[in-house]
């Protein structure tokens, strides 16, 4: 595994600077799915960019995860455990690089969030993944960030993730058997289920931690109050301009949101909407 480190022009965005990797740009005209990357755009602020090599297996991840901590991105030692336990290589299509710094297509116009997007939302909910604390996923994809959910919480919590593409939660499923969080899924406390996602999932509510995988255009009311006070939920919130808001909700019921920063996820639609393109 080498690090590479990239000088890569600087483009504005939201008035921002950012520094656009090459990669990506391949991916915005090659595919109606890439328009959506799940990036946090402020994250590059007229930097350098950095990619990794793609090594395999243990390495490899190692690798991703030594320099998101390198970058400033990972600050927290439970998030760099976790994501370094749960092999990123299970989650992406084969053939695509599991441990660059890039989101990957995963088919029905979704995609698998790059790592440093997983690993800033894992930061914000660290608080509310304690073992035992019951977490939502909406939007749940490839099941990655599920599963970092579920070896956070543990056996004593509860995760449960929801996605409407019912292919992507079989594939979901398959690849969380394939993982250390394997056991897990066949011991109940992590379950993946085929659902609208902006309806939450009442069935284990209300949840510690909700994250949101998908881009809303308002806050939807049942994830609100599927949130438990003193939990937490983390959106993306917007359509075409997004910004990552993170939600506290108060013991007395009462909301709290603040921005933390601008992203680019696919939308939370409806499953026609996001088929549409097809
Ligand atoms: N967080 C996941 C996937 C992100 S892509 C990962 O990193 O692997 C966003 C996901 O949201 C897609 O899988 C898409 O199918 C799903 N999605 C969009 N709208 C939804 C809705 N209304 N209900 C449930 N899932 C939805």
């Amino acid at each position: 595994m080498r690090a590479q480190v990239l000088l890569c022009p600087t483009i504005t965005a939201y008035g921002r600077l950012y520094c656009a990797p090459r990669r990506l740009h391949r991916y915005n005209s090659s595919s109606s799915s890439s328009q959506f990357l799940n990036l946090n755009l402020s994250r590059f602020s007229g930097a350098l960019f950095f990619h990794m090599e793609s090594g395999t297996g243990s390495s490899g991840k190692r690798g991703m995860v030594e320099n998101l901590k390198r970058y400033g991105v990972i600050s927290s030692k439970r998030v760099a455990q976790v994501m370094e336990a749960l092999d990123r290589g299970l989650f992406v299509p084969v053939g695509s690089s599991a441990y660059v710094d890039t989101p990957v297509p995963i088919g029905y116009n979704a995609t698998i969030s790059a790592p440093h997007m997983h690993a800033t939302c894992l930061q914000l909910l660290e608080d509310k993944l304690h073992p035992g604390m019951r977490a939502l996923d909406v939007g749940s994809g490839t099941g990655y960030l599920t599963g970092c959910f579920a070896l956070m919480v543990g056996a004593e919590g509860r995760v449960v993730g929801v996605d409407h593409i019912p292919e992507l939660v079989d594939m979901s499923i398959k690849n969380i058997e394939k993982s250390v969080a394997a056991s897990f899924l066949k011991k109940g406390s992590l379950s993946l289920h085929v659902g609208d996602g902006r309806k939450g999932w009442q069935e284990f509510a209300p949840y510690d931690a909700i994250h949101v995988g998908a881009a809303a255009s308002e806050i939807p009311q049942p994830l609100l109050d599927q949130l438990k006070p003193g939990g937490r939920m983390v959106i993306p919130l917007g359509t075409y301009f997004q910004e990552l808001k993170v939600i506290d909700k108060n013991e007395d019921g009462s909301i709290k949101v603040h921005t933390e920063t601008s992203v680019r996820y696919v939308p939370l639609t409806s499953r026609v909407e996001q088929l549409g393109g097809f």
